[in-house]
């Protein structure tokens, strides 16, 4: 324990004391041989200080070096100094490499977790860790994909915008709100933002408008699965209308069955087929909207536009007058949005990062416990950002050493 590794610091002596903390007694061994003010001034030593500076733990131990620093006057200019050490923190009263560690560890765990394992309290952790991810989130330089993902998360009680680079399944950004000033002014910064040729949304109309007004050279794909999902909602719509007249017995069973329901046919098993089948005597019109289901999931797996443009008309034939009330949105909002929903056909993109991103944000999120808006933003970017956007470092060959030499 006499070597801290600490380059310019040696120890003097070390007490342990039975409240898990180690006390170090040093002092610095380099001393300043000029003075810092008049440059040129001869320095006499003039007493001392002993400062009190946090060291990451020790075998299971708080550490505090207490570093005794001699005072310097200067004879020309009568200015004082005192000893410096190059392994200080001097804002933050601690060693350079506690104040690393803490940045480094807040990002996986809590604050309160790092803050009880080096014995600081909470609100410092916070507040070092904010005052080192600014610098890093300021110097953070977007690269434009070509395949942009806009999607939305609910984080922090509002939905938020999330930025994707669909391509590289990572994330990009993330706007404070999902609102058309903020999209836009977000769009209109991006560097080189000709580069996106597809952009990949859900059936929100303030994303489209931007992107058209913005990216009037891109197209538009809805994401597959913010289609899909609408038949999965039309069901579960038909599964309530039908619950509602149940007796509460049975209307606890099918909601416990519901995912069985929302399963493709394919994936059920024969005992999950046998209690559906059930389900489907008892009330055909649930057969019907599960049918119904199954087949719009069908269309999104063809592979070729003009076949599902008419399995999609053909679908629309087969909602029977008794289930409309529950397809109604469904074929509204194709309706609405066609061209943009059969573009998936010609470039067969879907956000499906983006949703595992969210997830990922969310547990950031949760792990953080009360992070503001732009701490999280840091946080997820710094840490879910594509490590191919990270400059690496490669061998680069020195061609002059491999000159075919003539005079041999
Ligand atoms: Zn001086």
């Amino acid at each position: 324990m006499g070597n801290l590794q600490l380059s310019d610091i040696r120890v003097i002596n070390i007490k342990k004391d039975a409240d898990h903390t180690c006390h170090i007694n040093a002092e610095i061994v380099i001393d300043p041989t000029t003075c810092k003010s008049c440059n040129t001034g001869k320095l006499i030593k003039n007493g001392s200080k002993t400062t009190l500076y946090r060291d990451i733990p020790l075998h299971g131990l708080f550490v505090g070096i207490y570093l005794k620093r001699r005072r310097y006057k200067c004879k020309d200019c009568g200015a004082t100094l005192y000893q410096h050490s190059c392994e200080m923190h001097e804002k933050a009263l601690m060693t350079n490499r506690l104040h690393e560690y803490i940045y480094k560890n807040a990002f996986n765990k809590t604050f309160q977790s790092v803050a009880d394992e080096i014995g600081l309290d909470e609100k410092t952790v916070r507040r070092i860790f904010k005052e080192s991810l600014t610098p890093e989130i300021n110097s953070y330089k977007p690269i434009t994909p070509t395949i942009l993902g806009i999607d939305e998360a609910h984080l922090i009680g509002k939905a938020r915008c999330v930025i994707t680079n669909v391509k590289e399944k990572c994330l990009i950004d993330m706007l404070v709100d999902r609102n058309k000033v903020t999209l836009s002014k977000y769009i209109s910064n991006l560097p080189d933002r000709h580069k996106i040729s597809v952009v990949s949304i859900d059936m929100w109309r303030p994303y489209h408008s931007v992107v058209k007004a913005l990216l009037p050279h891109a197209v538009v794909v809805i994401d597959k699965f913010h289609v899909v999902k609408l038949a999965q909602e039309a069901l579960e719509k038909a599964r309530k209308s039908i619950e509602s007249a149940l007796s509460h017995k049975e209307r606890k069973q099918l909601k416990n069955d519901r995912y069985l329901l929302l399963k493709h046919q394919r994936d059920l098993s024969e005992m999950e087929k046998i209690i559906l089948y059930d389900w489907f005597g008892k009330f055909p019109q649930l057969e019907q909207v599960y049918v119904l289901k199954e087949a719009f999931f069908c269309i999104f797996e063809l592979s070729d536009r003009k076949k599902a443009l008419a399995a999609y008309d053909t679908w629309l034939t087969l909602i029977d007058d008794n289930v409309k009330v529950f397809y109604e949105l469904v074929a509204k909002t194709v309706s609405n949005w066609k061209d943009e929903i059969f573009n998936y056909f010609y470039y067969q993109y879907t956000n499906a990062c983006t949703e595992a991103i969210n997830g990922l944000i969310k547990l950031i999120n949760k792990n953080g416990r009360g992070y503001s808006f732009d701490v999280l933003r840091a946080k997820a970017i710094l840490s879910l950002q594509s490590r191919k956007y990270k400059e690496r470092k490669t061998f680069k060959r020195y061609t002059q050493f491999e000159q075919k030499s003539q005079d041999v």
